[in-house]
């Protein structure tokens, strides 16, 4: 393969399209017709690789199918700088991380001079934003380069802090305290994308019941609360431990914890190290149930980890058989059940024997379930408590269902100062882009995005209505994402970015101050070199104030403000946003819910496409460096149109597709072979050169087909089925010219030419530069402005469809003959039966198909030999709707007829040297292996010699 054959044609267009600016997009007089189609923009932190291609990919096919259309489409694309995805990987330099170093310089072929540069990350965005920039020109899309910007940018600060301002005074911006995943190297907090490999953290609340000590307390954490009636021990690690003291609201309280667990738990409580605790002096110590009032044994227990939770496990050896491991090695050999559930033995704890990690869990996790659905709390544990609290014990607990029962056993330990709740990173452990592993924090005085107010996001909720999803299943996904949305914390206290108007030393994450962004498009250009006020954006997004008033603030100039209102109420909403499907969690639904506060309802993005991944030896490709493909390698190898279609083609746009070298290549032959074969149509000269009429079967049969190619083209564009599309203008309409040659005498120049026209249109959007090379041979304009094919512009001759429909229909039969009876046939016999009254029963039959009746409606209605008519249902049965709709029309045509005059196209066809045909009811034919007797109409008796 040669990519250079389509990177130099792609080169030379590319340049063309810049310099005529043919992808710029203003307003016209005609809203109706604007189409404005947005993709993410890019963290400037890496090259562009093959996953970005994607999306951007897709989104540039639909645009240019669009425009094609007739549609002013206006795609635009800036750059993101905000946030930790650039200062991490400049921190990463700066610290001479050998592993990213080496991959910039050998995956990306960085100049090491400049690698060394980037541990400014100003220096470092900036040198991947114009890398970006030349690959997303060298991909083909057609984007108004204008409009360009990056989050640095001094205007788009302003629009940001007029978009704070306003999400504050709305009360969307709440502050507070509230525990958040944090990052305590980095100190801010942490969501998906400042984490490695990118998962967002997700927060869980324990129990903590704390036993009595002599000297301070033994603080436990648990899921399970209500088990702590049967708790007989307490399992520490062999690690160190620390007494702390906790400090909150002047109260003060004495426990113990590991030390790894101190570390982690002074993020959420003020906490104070009084001493430390070695294993070998708790393992010494006495504890007593807070609710039994029973002394518990403190063992060390090899299953604890001494990072979760407290560090400390209450044994609970009736309904844990890990906890019955730690307690028997530990020397305790009690177990009292409290829990008592159907279909559970009486001691779960003891209903399995086996110390394999996996087994064990399957199996815990198992108990766990069944009884907190269906476990019932023990009458004994009204004896177990002291006198006092019997009488709640009875009334609340006992006798009671675990689901219910649970938050009354907190209740007793809240009303005896036993309680207490921790936060732990249940998806855990995630580390911070800078490497430190992400704790829970509480943090106060937090700005955060009110997601969770519930008005906000019952009306974000509801106004999932008026977008339309593709593909529509997606829909559920974003409600389940809007239902869970927790309120976002917004401050960041280093990286580049926004800072909170009102408080200096926040910056805003970088998902927060890309939610209405795309809003900015519209009069980015405008604003370049000017200074766009609060006023001013005032009236140029919501139309606020006046012109005039404007003036007088003599900061901008009123004419520009107008021009910028002008393109705002122009092209807003977004009418496509495309994206990848991993931004369901968050940046979509910001989108929506930030739209929804700042715009109202009429601002929504008016449809949502999402696509699936691209993976690279069948693995997701992540944005940590290891399996990247970068696309700059991936057009210098594949060359460019060839990877638009690798990147933008699968069954349906939501599936991942794998990137696969060998596929890619053998789309670049395909498209190599259209390129030819079109080239070679182009230069077709003939004496019939100024042949007007489509005369031949062969003619008439190409003129119809290109009506139903068409339609079904502009079907699968319009509903994005890129795969199908491409199989249809790449492959098919392919295979469809050979036939064409091999069922007509002579080609019709004329007629080739114009399905040379409208097929170019066709390949357009997918490859634009191979078909803007091949409409420069001879036709004028470019290719990417010509507007897209219509059926309109081939005639229709129905018969000849029907014709070489009926030829297909039996070339492919007598295939299947042959490799039934595996062998290929020399010689080919055909008998047909042209019957009249046969015939007219076979519109009888369409008719009796097509109402729903079935055989017997037909044999009634129908007089003749019942086993011929019946054989002769089931065949029609079988022939597709297409068909059968055509031999309704033409039922009464001669099948003799058709095949006598085109017994060379089958013949070159099945690649036989003798076919012949005789009539089945003419007495004279001879009846060669008893076939004669067998033909019907339109399903003739064929035999293989
Ligand atoms: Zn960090």
């Amino acid at each position: 393969m040669e990519p250079e054959f389509f990177n130099s044609i792609a080169e030379k267009w590319q340049k063309i399209w810049e310099e005529k600016g043919v992808f710029r997009a203003d307003p016209s007089n005609d809203r109706s017709n604007k189409k404005f189609i947005t993709v993410p923009f890019p963290y400037t932190n890496s090259p562009m690789h093959i996953g970005h291609g994607r999306t951007y990919i897709s989104a540039d096919v639909y645009a240019r199918y669009l425009r094609m259309k007739g549609y002013n489409v206006l795609f635009p694309f800036a750059f993101q700088f905000t946030g930790t995805p650039i200062l991490s990987v400049a921190d990463a330099i700066r610290k001479g991380d050998t592993e990213l170093i080496e991959s910039f310089s050998t995956i990306y072929n960085i100049p090491k001079e400049k690698i060394q540069e980037m541990k400014d990350p100003f220096k470092l965005a900036e040198y991947f934003k114009s890398e970006m920039e030349k690959t997303a020109k060298k991909l083909g899309l057609s984007i108004d380069w204008r409009r360009t910007f990056d989050t640095t940018d001094e205007n788009f600060q302003r629009f940001i802090q007029w978009q704070f301002e306003k999400l504050r005074k709305g009360g969307y911006l709440v502050s507070g305290s509230d525990v958040v995943g944090f990052c305590p190297v980095d100190n801010f907090p942490v969501g998906m994308h400042d984490t490695k490999g990118d998962v967002e953290p997700e927060i869980e609340d324990m129990d903590v019941i704390f036993f009595d000590g002599e000297s301070f307390l033994f603080p436990v954490a648990t899921s399970r609360p209500e088990t702590v009636f049967g708790a007989v021990g307490i399992a520490i690690a062999d690690e160190e431990y620390v007494v702390v003291e906790e400090t909150e609201n002047s109260k003060h309280k004495s426990y113990v914890v590991s030390r790894k667990v101190f570390g982690k738990l002074s993020y959420q409580k003020s906490l104070k190290e009084v001493r430390s605790i070695s294993p070998e002096e708790l393992v010494k110590l006495k504890a007593r149930n807070p609710l039994t009032g029973r002394d518990v044994k403190i063992v060390k227990g090899r299953m604890v980890n001494p990072s979760f939770g407290t560090g400390l496990v209450m044994l609970v050896p009736a309904h844990d058989p890990s906890h019955m491991l730690m307690a028997r090695e530990g020397g305790i050999d009690e177990a009292i059940p409290v829990i008592s559930t159907p279909d559970l033995p009486e001691i779960p704890g003891m209903g399995i024997d086996t110390e394999d990690p996996a087994e064990l869990r399957d199996y815990i996790d198992s108990i766990y379930r069944a009884e907190y659905y269906k476990g019932t709390m023990r009458d004994n544990i009204i004896q177990m408590v002291p006198e006092f609290m019997r009488q709640k014990v009875k009334d609340y607990i006992a006798g009671r269902r675990v689901i219910d029962a649970r938050k009354d056993v907190r209740d007793l330990l809240r009303v005896m100062d036993r309680y207490d709740r921790i936060y732990e990173i249940s998806n855990g452990p995630i580390y911070c882009r800078c490497g430190a592993e992400i704790v829970v924090k509480k943090i106060e005085d937090q700005w955060f995005l009110a997601y969770d107010d519930p008005k906000w996001k019952n009306q974000t909720l509801h106004s999932l209505n008026l977008i339309k999803f593709v593909p529509p299943e997606v829909r559920k996904d974003f409600e389940k994402a809007i239902f869970n949305m927790k309120r976002r914390a917004v401050g960041r206290s280093r990286g580049i970015g926004v800072k909170l108007p009102w408080n200096g030393s926040q910056i805003i994450d970088s998902l927060s101050d890309s939610t209405i962004y795309t809003a900015f498009y519209t009069f980015s250009h405008i604003a370049k070199g000017k200074k766009l006020t609060d006023e001013a954006l005032d009236y140029i997004l919501l139309g606020m104030g006046s012109p005039e008033e404007i003036e007088k603030t003599n900061e901008i100039d009123v004419k520009d403000v107008i021009k910028m209102r002008n393109e705002f109420e122009y092209w807003y909403p977004v009418d496509s946003r495309h994206s990848g499907r991993d931004l369901v969690q968050n940046h979509l639904p910001f989108f929506i819910y930030n739209h929804l506060a700042i715009f109202g309802e009429e601002m929504l993005p008016k449809q949502i496409v999402l696509n699936g991944f691209i993976r690279v030896g069948g693995k997701k490709m992540s944005k940590s460096l290891r399996n990247i493909y970068p696309l700059e390698k991936a057009i210098r190898e594949f060359g460019v149109d060839p990877i638009r279609v690798a990147l933008s083609s699968s069954a349906l746009i939501i599936q991942d597709t794998d990137f696969d070298p060998r596929n890619v290549e053998a789309t670049g032959e395909q498209l190599k072979k259209v390129f030819g074969l079109i080239n070679r149509i182009l230069e077709l000269q003939g004496n019939d050169i100024d042949k007007n009429e489509e005369n031949s079967l062969a003619d008439k049969w190409l003129s119809t087909l290109m009506r139903r190619r068409i339609a079904e083209a502009n079907k699968k564009y319009s509903q994005m089925e890129f795969k199908d599309v491409f199989d249809l203008v790449i492959y098919k309409l392919y295979e469809d010219l050979k036939d064409y040659t091999e069922l007509g005498e002579s080609l019709n120049p004329r007629l080739l030419r114009k399905v040379a026209s409208a097929w170019i249109r066709m390949i357009c959007p997918a490859v634009p530069h191979m078909a803007e090379e091949l409409w420069s041979k001879s036709f004028d304009g470019l290719a990417s402005v010509q507007p897209f094919p219509t059926e309109d512009e081939f005639k229709e001759y129905e018969e000849a469809e029907f014709e070489v429909s009926y030829l297909n229909e039996l070339i492919e039969n007598i295939r299947n003959l042959e490799s039934v009876i595996s062998k290929e046939a020399e010689k080919i016999i055909i008998y047909v039966n042209d019957d009249k009254s046969l015939k007219d029963a076979v519109r009888e039959a369409i008719d009796s198909i097509e109402q729903g009746k079935g055989l017997k409606d037909f044999l009634f209605e129908v007089k003749g030999d019942e086993k011929e008519l019946e054989m002769l249902f089931r065949r029609i049965e079988q022939y597709d709707k297409k068909l059968r709709g055509l031999l309704a029309k033409y039922a009464n045509a001669s099948e003799m007829e058709i095949l006598t005059k085109n017994v060379n196209y089958l013949m070159r066809k099945l690649n036989v040297s003798e076919i012949s045909i005789f009539d089945s009811n003419d007495p004279m034919s001879p009846d060669i292996k008893g076939k004669k007797r067998s033909a019907l109409p339109f399903s003739p008796a064929i035999v293989i010699i």
